[in-house]
């Protein structure tokens, strides 16, 4: 992506980097983006992506970037699958961190010698206290906390009790490291906090060299002073721990002096955002994996048929702010619209086929029809979509009776097969059910391309697909995943508000061509919705398998009309 191309308007954060280089402050701009690898990513994170990435690029003047740091301190959660899905989500969202590519786990001793020098101070101590007793101690918002006797320790013996913390000659829960700042503060997160607590776990990256792992509100202002990062872009939530982070860069031996900023988070209607709950929807299998096209993760997504540029500028609509709350899916869904209408071919695909039989064929038979690919852009030219004497048509492009303001298909009416012959309606088939089982026309012979004949009413064009040549295709019709706008809150927990609808898998009948489509091809399904050929299930030439991206209209909204 050039720097042409900003991923955002100004905010305040860009106000405040904006004046930060003016005044000389900084001479450049370094952010980061710190993801836990602990899952995989969703479009929050995009935003936090866009906003960093964003700035650094919008600063290439002055030789900004922007890390991508792996936070991988906790060692029970993290996996390597996580690490390489976060890399391919960054870069498929068009952005590019060069070789600044870090792991916090490499900075393990410096975090030591940190903790070593706070020690040093009487800035921090061993507690021996349980985890309970150091909250009941900690007091509340009324009442100061206290501290226990482990606090009276000497530095010396705090040292040596600290080198057998990380010796291993402790048990997990037998003691922690926590910093000496303020009992009596009204930031609850001043109160003594935990700097490192004892693990004996395996880490991804340091093997079994570590018994003891810091606390993220340790590590990360930590990290962000040795990376040398200017701005630490964080989420509201962090707000209160401001002072904490500042506290520990002020009393570290740090090379650099990071501001942290919070801005509001992302939540989405319709779905679920939190890591966890992802994982539990994957684990239980309630969807088909972390890229299952129904899930707000990158990769779902991205095989649903988002194209990057539309959560890009849906990144920048949503803009950066102070405030919590919640948006629209839709907005999601009308950035991905807007954009695939301007960049989608168009494709013909019958969803639910009902047969017309062309009794009149041999008066012009036609081989094939000339189909525009994109009516507002004829730059993406025409292709020859085969027809002969029977085609499907949608099931609901005909009705019996058809009121007067219908303009597809009924009983004696005109109606034009896109690129095709005007036809007339003559008669029809039901089953004892009452449904249409085939459809008679007869094509008005001299019609393709021209206009209705005097006499003809015909103000419509619908999409149909050739019986002889068309093929069947899996398509698969995604919708939300909830169905209730905010599934967090349900009574019964958000897994009691899934939408059994959430996905309906159908065989409908396609345009020959698209049987040989590649894998992630992106079209319209004329008068649909816009599709892609699945990246996982399709195989081009053997077994076409297309998801639905959206619908061309927002049928949640308001009922969807043609
Ligand atoms: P968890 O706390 O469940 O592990 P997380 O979403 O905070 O999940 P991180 O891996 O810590 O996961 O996030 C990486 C970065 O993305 C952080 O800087 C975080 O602030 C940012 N981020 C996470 N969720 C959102 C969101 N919904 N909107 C904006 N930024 C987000
Ligand atoms: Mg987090």
């Amino acid at each position: 992506m050039s720097e042409s191309d900003p991923t955002s308007k100004s905010d305040f954060i860009r106000d405040i980097i904006a004046d930060d280089l003016a005044s000389g402050k900084h001479s450049t701009v370094i952010t980061r983006f710190p993801p836990e690898p602990n899952g995989y990513l969703h479009i929050g994170h995009a935003k936090s992506i866009c906003l960093n990435f964003g700035v650094a690029l919008e600063n290439g003047a002055v030789g900004a970037k922007c890390h991508l740091r792996f936070d991988d301190t906790n060692p029970e959660k993290e996996e390597s699958e996580y690490v390489e899905s976060i890399k391919a989500d960054v870069k498929w969202l068009g952005f590019d961190w060069g070789k600044d590519l870090y792991f916090a786990s490499d900075y393990f001793p410096f975090f030591y010698d940190c903790a070593e020098h706070l020690i040093g101070q009487d800035l921090a101590y061993v507690e021996d206290d349980s985890a309970e007793d150091m909250r009941l101690k900690r007091g509340n918002l009324t009442t100061p906390g206290t501290r226990s006797v482990s606090s009276e320790r000497s530095v010396e013996e705090n040292l040596a009790l600290f080198a057998k913390m990380r010796a291993g000659e402790f048990q997990e829960g037998e003691c922690v490291l926590r910093a000496r700042i303020d009992m009596a503060s009204s930031n609850m997160n001043l109160r003594d906090p935990v700097l490192y607590r004892i693990m004996h776990a395996h880490h991804h990256n340091t093997g079994d060299a570590w018994c003891i792992y810091p606390m993220y509100d340790f590590a990360h202002p930590l990290e962000d002073a040795l990376e040398h990062i200017t701005h630490s872009l964080c989420t509201l939530e962090f707000e209160n721990h401001r002072p904490l982070y500042n506290w520990f860069i002020e009393h570290c031996p740090v090379p650099s002096k990071p501001r942290q900023i919070e801005f509001a988070r992302l939540s989405l209607t319709y779905t679920v955002m939190s890591k966890r709950k992802l994982l539990q929807l994957v684990q239980e299998k309630l969807v088909g994996g972390w890229d299952d096209p129904r899930l707000p993760t990158i990769s779902g997504l991205r095989r649903r048929g988002y194209p990057a540029a539309a959560i890009r500028d849906f990144c920048k609509r949503i803009g950066i702010t102070k405030f919590n709350g919640t948006t629209d899916v839709a907005l999601l869904e009308f950035d991905v619209r807007d954009f695939l209408n301007r960049e989608s071919p168009r494709r013909m695909a019958v969803l639910d086929p009902v047969k017309v039989v062309l009794e009149n064929w041999a008066a012009e038979p036609l081989g094939h029809a000339d189909v525009s690919n994109h009516p507002q852009n004829p730059e993406l030219g025409e292709r020859q979509v085969p027809i002969f004497n029977e085609v499907w048509i949608e099931r609901e492009d005909f009705m019996e009776d058809p009121p007067k303001k219908f303009y597809r298909l009924g009983p004696d009416r005109h109606v034009r097969l896109r690129g095709g012959h005007i036809i007339h309606c003559t008669s029809f088939e039901k089953d004892a059910e009452g449904n249409v089982t085939l459809i008679r026309a007869e094509i008005l012979p001299g019609t393709v391309g021209k206009d209705s004949p005097e006499g003809v009413q015909c103000k419509a064009a619908i999409h149909w697909v050739d019986v002889a040549t068309g093929i069947d295709a899996e398509v698969r019709l995604y919708d939300r995943l909830f169905s209730v706008e905010d599934p967090d809150a349900a009574d019964g927990g958000f897994l009691s508000v899934l939408n059994p609808d959430s996905l309906k898998t159908i065989t409908a009948k396609v345009e020959p061509a698209l049987a040989t489509a590649e894998p992630g091809f992106a079209c319209q399904f004329e008068r649909i919705g816009y599709f892609v050929a699945d990246s996982k299930d399709h195989q081009s030439g053997v077994k076409p398998v297309f998801n639905r991206t959206v619908a061309l209209k927002d049928s949640w909204g308001k009922q969807a009309g043609r």
